[in-house]
């Protein structure tokens, strides 16, 4: 397959922010992930007329969320019927498809079982297939366990719903595909940018966007797809505080090589309906590697990637937070055993040995982990759907009135992707209807 060549200017840092400062953008995006990409590039899409810069605080794109997690296209079984995730999700199903083929990015169409290894989870599983039916997922049925065995030979369940049209592909390089989308329209990436401070400029009558080390850019209107920074970019804007990011760690297990075979496509648990995680599940990755997770335990830092990454204030920031002791109490037994299995991954092998009895011990080692941004509501709960944010109706007031902030993402994101950009696109357009006729 061709992949098409995709060359990102290596550090457009060096263009000078100098240069930047005399641009003077009709939009800056923050954030240089799938959710950033993607709204960046439908601005332009939508009107190619206008200026648009996308920062980023890392070297490159997609370091967080976005290079790092399960790399499934999802079909959209779980998500409550009607609401906007469960649509994007289905949505965003067809068009990476349609994307990836348009663009010779490698995919693969492996399908997923969703199996039901003991008696009493039969009823959840059927529940599950009557919504995955309602969402339109396409083409699912439940199968029997000998069925399940032409599908997974290695797998043992009793019942499953298997999902056809379930895929993978590695969505760090959908999201550079998107990066080059945008610099081909016109969009102007810059890396190496953390955002610290926005404030009005009273000459340009626009929004000055400072960077930790000191530099700024001008922009008229400000787009931010912060992920796991989300909460403090809205804080800074003078929007409320919640919904809160909660780091939430997933861990994988990497299956040796050698034993690859046993996993042919994705095969997942029968979810506990009330937790914001689908378990721990088999996951084929475009390199032919499987990984097994992720697990869930709380990150003691935004982007805490290892027990050792800690940052105390944040940690109690968020541990002092009704919210969030709401949410450790409900889940207290939950957190403990992910948290067990966390620092021993042979306690997690027992649960993987329930779907495929022959993988053991030796055939299992620390595989990457990824981040998640679990948004949290002040009164505890999570929030499910996309939530955009901007501080104050008056349009007198630059900083507030004119900085949109994307607080949430709903997982499956990086498959909803391209309608998750669209729906943040509408809203900018019929927020600032200036951006409609802008011409530069
Ligand atoms: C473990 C795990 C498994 C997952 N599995 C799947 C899956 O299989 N399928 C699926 O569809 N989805 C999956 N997801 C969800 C999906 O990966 C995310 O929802 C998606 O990547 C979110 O993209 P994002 O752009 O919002 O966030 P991110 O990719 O985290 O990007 C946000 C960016 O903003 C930047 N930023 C933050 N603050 C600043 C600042 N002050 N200045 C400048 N830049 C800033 C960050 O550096 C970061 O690059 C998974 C997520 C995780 C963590």
């Amino acid at each position: 397959m061709i992949t098409r060549n995709i060359k990102l200017l290596k550090n457009p840092i060096n263009q000078s922010y100098s240069q930047c400062l005399k641009n003077n953008y009709d939009v800056l995006v923050i954030g240089g992930g799938i959710i950033g990409f993607a709204t960046a590039r439908e601005l332009l899409i939508r009107n190619k007329h206008l200026k648009v810069a996308l920062v980023e605080k890392e070297n490159g794109p997609s370091v967080h969320q976005s290079g790092h997690n399960s790399g499934v296209i999802h079909a959209g079984i779980y998500y409550k019927p009607g609401t906007m995730r469960a649509k994007m999700c289905i949505e965003g199903l067809y068009k990476t498809y349609e994307y990836c083929l348009q663009n010779n990015i490698p995919h693969k169409k492996c399908g997923k079982l969703i199996v039901a290894t003991e008696k009493s989870q039969i009823k959840s599983l059927n529940d599950l297939f009557e919504r995955g039916i309602e969402n339109g997922t396409p083409d699912i049925r439940i199968i029997n366990g000998s069925d399940i065995k032409t599908i997974e030979p290695y797998c043992k369940g009793l019942r499953a719903i298997h999902s056809p049209h379930t895929g993978i592909v590695d969505w760090a390089l959908v999201t550079k595909h998107y990066a080059v989308d945008f610099e081909k329209l016109g969009g102007q990436i810059i890396y190496n940018f953390k955002v610290i401070s926005f404030k009005e400029s009273k000459k340009s009558k626009t929004i000055e966007i400072t960077s930790a080390n000191n530099q700024q850019i001008l922009s008229d209107y400000v787009v931010t797809c912060g992920g796991l920074q989300s909460d403090q970019l809205s804080l800074m804007s003078g929007c409320k505080a919640d919904p809160y990011i909660l780091p939430i760690r997933g861990e994988y297990l990497l299956l040796d090589k050698e034993k690859s075979h046993f996993v042919k496509g994705n095969i997942y648990p029968v979810p506990d309906p009330s937790l914001p995680f689908l378990g721990v599940h088999f996951t084929l990755r475009m390199d032919g590697s499987v990984f097994l997770g992720p697990n869930a335990v709380l990150a003691l830092k935004q982007e805490g990637y290892r027990w050792n990454d800690i940052s105390i204030s944040n940690t109690l920031r968020l541990l002092r937070l009704d919210g969030v002791q709401k949410l450790i109490a409900k889940h207290m037994k939950f957190g403990i055993n992910e948290t067990i299995k966390s620092l021993f991954p042979s306690k997690q092998l027992k649960e993987i040995q329930n779907y495929i009895p022959d993988i053991k011990q030796d055939d299992i080692k620390k595989g990457p982990t990824g981040v998640r941004a679990q948004p949290l509501w002040a009164n505890g709960t999570m929030a499910e759907d996309l939530v955009l944010d901007i501080a104050s109706d008056d349009p007198t007031d630059l900083v507030k009135h004119r900085i949109m902030h994307c607080r949430s993402a709903p997982s499956p994101s990086a498959t909803s992707s391209l309608p998750i950009g669209k729906v943040i696109v509408d809203e900018m357009l019929a927020k600032y209807p200036n951006l409609n006729v802008l011409s530069s």
